[in-house]
């Protein structure tokens, strides 16, 4: 007798489910990226209990045809690339088409949406992977998902969650990181009935700044603007008496995706290092543009992790680009501010 059996598909599905969905920060993130991917300009957050109970996520997007609505709940069930040729030119956010199937597996979920060519929209129920309802309903353009009781059925990571105000500030650092990846997008966080965060769309990365770190920082920008070999590089780092005892103030994003990378973090740090104390981090707000061949984003499914062609290449420029900001090669006046 064997002792090997295949799994039922909902065990596999909520496995799979944990890769992605971590926490409820991370159902924020999937859902706000697949609302970018959606060419909304204007994006609203909602959650309370840290998520715990209910996340909200409405946009003005393109919104999902009726008839593709249980397919986008479907593993690998994606609009965004075809085949595997997509993969070396991934021009959108998402494209496993995990996100849906993922967090329906392991929720109560509700969708609320209608596309421009359609006259009335559709309300759908999918509940621990099970579709319960769909109906028609009289709605503006866009789409509305709302996540109840993350992991009510996965009582292992339910438990490992922190506590809602943690869970909350987790959700807020996201939130705060795909604004400034995006200034030309408004967002509007509320925590329990609080807003937390309201960035007004206009396009200037200045003003997010100010909004989320405040004065004492804003004043204490220099501007980075550099076209490169295989990079451009845009945006903003602080001077050096900006810094913090840990990486909290490195934000960046390569091709308006929030990253990690240990080789742009050296690359920044070792800019700084002629400049600052030993164990001191600086404040960068900076988007690297590189052509998609010179990257993989297909490397982790929360696609935080990001390999590079040629990572030496890519760290010889950013550690460059930032030296001569620091040093005053590369002056770039400053406008004024105005509070
Ligand atoms: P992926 O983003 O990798 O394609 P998801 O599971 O996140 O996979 O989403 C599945 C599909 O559902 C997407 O490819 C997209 O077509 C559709 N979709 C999801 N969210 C939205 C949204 N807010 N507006 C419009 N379409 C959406
Ligand atoms: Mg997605």
């Amino acid at each position: 007798m064997s002792n090997i059996m295949l799994l039922d598909q909902s065990t596999i599905n909520k496995i799979a489910a944990g890769e992605v969905i971590e926490r409820p920060a991370a159902v924020v993130k999937e859902l706000v990226e697949n609302a970018m991917d959606a060419g909304a300009s204007f994006i609203t957050v909602e959650v309370k209990e840290g998520g715990t109970t209910l996340i909200r996520i409405t946009d003005n997007g393109c919104g999902i045809p009726k008839e593709d609505i249980p397919l986008a709940f479907k593993r690998h069930a994606t609009s965004k690339i075809r085949n595997v040729e997509d993969l070396l030119h991934v021009a959108s956010l998402g494209f496993r088409g995990e996100a849906l199937a993922s967090i329906a597996s392991i929720a109560q979920v509700e969708l609320i949406t209608k596309t421009g060519d359609e006259l009335v929209g559709v309300r759908y129920l999918i509940e621990g992977g099970e579709e319960k309802t769909m109906e028609e309903i009289g709605c503006p353009e866009g789409s509305t998902f709302l996540i109840r009781n993350l992991f009510y059925n996965t009582p292992a990571r339910r438990k490992f969650l922190k506590s809602p105000m943690t869970e909350s500030s987790y959700i807020n650092e996201v939130v705060e990181k795909l604004a400034i990846s995006h200034p030309q997008i408004s967002f509007k966080f509320i925590s329990n009935n609080q807003t937390k965060l309201y960035t007004s769309g206009n396009g200037s990365v200045r003003d997010i700044i100010y909004q989320i770190y405040g004065k004492d920082i804003t004043k204490e920008l220099l501007t980075v603007n550099r076209e490169e070999g295989i990079v451009s590089i845009e945006g903003f780092i602080g001077k050096p008496v900006v810094s913090r005892g840990n990486r909290s103030y490195m934000t960046y994003f390569i091709n308006g995706r929030y990253v990690k990378s240990s080789v742009i973090n050296k690359a920044i740090e070792e800019a700084y290092r002629p400049f600052s104390m030993a164990h001191r981090y600086p404040f960068t707000a900076l988007n690297f543009m590189v052509a998609s061949e010179w990257i993989d984003v297909n490397v982790h499914p929360t696609k935080m992790e990001i390999r590079f062609h040629d990572s030496q290449v890519l760290y010889g420029l950013i550690y460059e680009a930032l030296h001569d900001v620091l040093v005053g090669k590369e002056f770039i006046p400053e406008i004024d501010f105005e509070e």
